[in-house]
């Protein structure tokens, strides 16, 4: 949940560097013939991402009887997914250059789970399965890490509440405002319970995508665990050096950690620590 600057890098660009890596002749001009309007198809997504209506953009759905479904003038969708994956990911293409380029640009921390993995690929919004047409548009593709990346799959949905964030083009309150919060489960060892809970301001809309984002990408579970491997050094800090320190100052030790972090406001770590320091069991308690 990291909102990114989209890449600056136009479909047409992104094209011309592809098919400079294709060595036939006459598969690189099956290509150009039949994508002439690559400046259409980018205006049509862009125009959908704004508005949150990507979720109708074409799809391409294969089929047992058609596993392969033409696409468009005599391209197939494996025709398409292979501009991605033999044109544009090797390293010796000359698109892997376009490919870096939007990778680096999250500085390594992925934007769909605030961070919890490092950057490690790049992510089809749109899923190049149902939406070959796009597989090389660099607006459709984001930095991720391998978990989000093998969570969301081949997933996209039909309905416009469900789509997960888009940290090239959603709105900041997304953001900005917190909505994901934590409650400490009074335990041996401690647990942090994740769950979502939107400011009440929010669309019916919003506060769906945001949970099916929640959802999506496991993030319960997944913050949970980075918790649960960061909360003993917090607790050995409050046996040791923190243990002269009453409740409410520990409190106000552990709501200062939230703020210095200069952490994202859903990152777990902030989340985590402005839930303990709210929780008066684990403020008081002596471990
Ligand atoms: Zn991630």
């Amino acid at each position: 949940m990291k909102k990114l600057a989209g890449p600056n890098i136009t479909f047409s660009d992104a094209l011309r560097e592809v098919y400079s890596g294709i060595s036939c002749d006459i598969e690189r001009a099956r290509y150009a013939n039949a994508i002439p309007d690559a400046d259409e198809i980018e205006e049509q997504y862009c125009i959908g991402a704004n508005n949150a209506n990507l979720f109708e953009f074409p799809r391409v759905t294969s089929t047992r009887d058609d596993p392969d479904p033409a696409v468009r003038n005599g391209l197939r969708k494996s025709d398409l997914t292979k501009l991605y994956t033999q044109f544009f990911v090797p390293q010796k293409k000359p698109g892997r250059l376009i490919y870096d380029r939007i990778k680096v640009s999250a500085k390594g921390k992925c934007p769909f789970c605030g961070g919890v993995g490092q950057v490690r690929t790049l992510d089809h919004y749109l899923p190049k399965a149902n939406f070959p047409l796009v597989s090389v548009l660099p607006a459709n593709l984001i930095p991720s890490c391998g978990d989000c990346n093998f969570d969301k799959s081949n997933h996209f949905p039909y309905q416009r509440n469900k789509q997960t964030l888009n940290p090239y083009y959603d709105s900041d309150h997304f953001f900005v405002q917190q909505w994901i919060f934590a409650r400490v489960v009074p335990s041996s060892p401690v647990v942090l319970d994740f769950f979502v809970d939107p400011p009440a301001g929010w669309s019916e809309e919003d506060r769906e995508r945001v949970v099916a984002h929640f959802q999506d990408y496991d993030l319960a579970e997944r913050f949970a665990i980075e918790a649960a491997a960061d909360l003993p050094e917090t607790i050995t800090t409050r046996r040791t050096t923190l243990s002269a320190l009453t409740p409410g100052e520990f409190s106000e030790h552990l709501t200062e950690k939230a703020r210095n972090q200069a952490l994202p406001v859903n990152n777990w770590r902030r989340v985590m620590f402005l839930a303990l320091s709210q929780d008066e069991w684990f403020c008081s308690r002596e471990f």
